[in-house]
């Protein structure tokens, strides 16, 4: 592990870049703040999340169906859910360099328990209060402008031909919105019975006050929402089973259960039953990676409301019409990308040398075999090296050729990207022709190769033959 936590954090940003995992946006322009880039491992893990949560969310449940809609909506839909109104979130600005801080978040870091959903004379007190305490995290004075509310909703000119932005057509803050507005669509089309859920994976785009640290508060991300709709009475069983599942569906990803916790909200919205997030311990502490939350009905009796259109359940066999209440898991891809790679982070020493691995959980490493010539310079290490890699790329993907460079320096750059095994082609190999029937005829008479697994670094003989299944059953 790295020696403190800001130095942990350090490393793996450094690590993201070197590596291709996540790169600064626009950085041959300077930069471009709230955005990030992700490089060709960052795609990799980041779908790999993305499909985890997919097969957790929709396809092992046969109660809940997917979605996807479009990133742009009617303006209509943000007054109906209160966000041209209450999606803000509480600025403070610095006189002397004008700098903007969120002033519940400065408060956060003094201990003074405070959120983004105080009314604006609660956190001014609260700020004047404590003002003493608080400094500009740019040029260090205290001096500070009053606390007002900041929209976050991003505004477009998308269809608005007079460019004055009167009537914006906003960039979702949020996916699920997509998913109230649509019930009734997917109710009808797809004959579903309450309890029942619809789920989406989006971009999502806030104008955050002061984007930072690194992949976990952007003003461009991608969000995985489940909105679940239950009957009245059962809203709070429904809750409890969600937050269970969705526990056990996070340590699966490998995440360790002692950095992961619950936090409840104690401040809650006026309509909102109950409302906890599990927070991940960051490197500078345990914050929200993920919410479920019991919302009432708030969000169909809203959209019903704003459009004139009925958003109700009606049960086939008693014919009572009623609002269903929707509990919701909500989610940021970066920030759970983010807490898989501060998990998987490890040094330790291997042959003399230090090293950075990731432990990744196989089925989530971007890359999961790399196949390796012990020379490049030896066309027959080369060759056979080439046939085993296509023999392998049938069935397992992605991996990677690389002949790039002495093996250790190669086994390293595999290390850090966390890819769990290295097959090595080497002179033995080459005695022996190369199988794939992995059966009793061919055991010990076909090509063999070395296999190192990326948390130990021990090296195993396997016969070609046996390659493929044994690589299959550990991913
Ligand atoms: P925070 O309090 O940190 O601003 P939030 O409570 O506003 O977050 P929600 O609106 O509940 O967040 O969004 C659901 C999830 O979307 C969050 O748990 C988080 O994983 C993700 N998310 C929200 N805002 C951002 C952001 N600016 N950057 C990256 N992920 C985000």
């Amino acid at each position: 592990m790295a020696e403190n936590k800001n130095d942990l954090m350090e490393k793996i940003v450094s690590l993201c870049k070197r590596r291709g995992f996540v790169y600064p946006s626009s950085e041959i322009y300077g930069g471009f703040a709230g955005v990030y880039d992700f490089g060709p491992m960052g795609v990799e893990l980041e779908n790999n999340l993305k499909a985890h949560w997919w097969k957790w969310m929709v396809h092992k449940r046969q109660d809940i169906v997917g979605l996807d809609s479009g990133i742009f909506m009617n303006p209509q839909i943000w007054e109906a859910s209160g966000h041209t109104k209450g999606f803000s979130d509480p600025m403070a600005e610095c006189k002397e360099c004008h700098t903007r801080i969120r002033a519940d978040k400065a408060l956060d870091e003094i201990g003074v328990v405070a959120d983004e959903k105080m009314s604006e004379e609660e956190i001014n007190k609260l700020f004047d209060d404590n003002k003493k305490k608080i400094k500009c995290s740019n040029c260090g004075k205290q001096n500070f402008t009053k606390v007002r509310k900041f929209n976050l909703l991003v505004k477009s000119n998308l269809g608005d031909f007079t460019d004055s932005y009167s009537t914006p057509a906003y960039l979702r803050g949020e996916t699920c919105q997509g998913i109230y507005v649509n019930f009734k669509n997917v109710l009808d089309s797809q004959h579903m019975k309450l309890p029942f859920g619809i789920a989406q994976i989006g971009k999502a785009f806030r104008n955050e006050i002061s984007p930072r640290q690194f992949l976990f508060r952007l003003r461009e991300f991608e969000q995985m929402e489940m909105q679940y709709f239950t009957r009245p009475e059962d809203d709070m069983d429904e809750y409890e089973k969600l937050k269970d599942y969705r526990w056990k569906a996070i340590l699966s990803l490998g995440i360790k259960e002692e950095n992961i916790r619950w936090k409840k909200h104690e401040n809650l919205v006026f309509y909102a039953k109950e409302a906890y997030d599990i927070e991940y311990n960051f490197p500078w502490g345990f914050d929200e990676m993920e919410g479920v939350h019991a919302r009432g009905n708030y969000d169909l009796t809203q959209h019903s409301a704003g459009s004139g259109k009925e958003l109700v359940y009606q049960d086939g066999e008693t014919n009572d019409r009623f609002v269903p209440h929707i509990i919701e898991s909500s989610g940021g891809v970066s920030r759970l990308f983010l807490a898989v790679l501060c998990d998987a982070y490890n040094e330790d020493e291997m042959d003399g040398e230090k090293r950075v691995y990731l432990k990744l959980k196989p089925s989530i490493a971007p890359v999961k075999v790399a196949v390796f010539p012990l020379l490049k310079n030896k066309p027959e290490l080369v060759k056979k090296a080439k046939e085993i890699f296509d023999i392998l790329n049938n069935e397992i993907q992605p991996i990677i050729f690389d002949d790039n460079g002495n093996i250790g320096k190669r086994y390293r750059r595999q290390d850090e990207i966390g890819t769990p095994f290295c097959v090595t082609v080497d002179f033995e190999t080459i005695e022996k022709p190369v199988s794939t029937r992995g059966d009793e005829s061919t055991r010990g008479g076909d090509a063999s190769v070395t296999v190192r697994d990326r948390d130990t670094g021990k090296q195993e003989r396997m016969s070609v033959s046996d390659l493929v299944a044994y690589i299959k059953s550990k991913i």
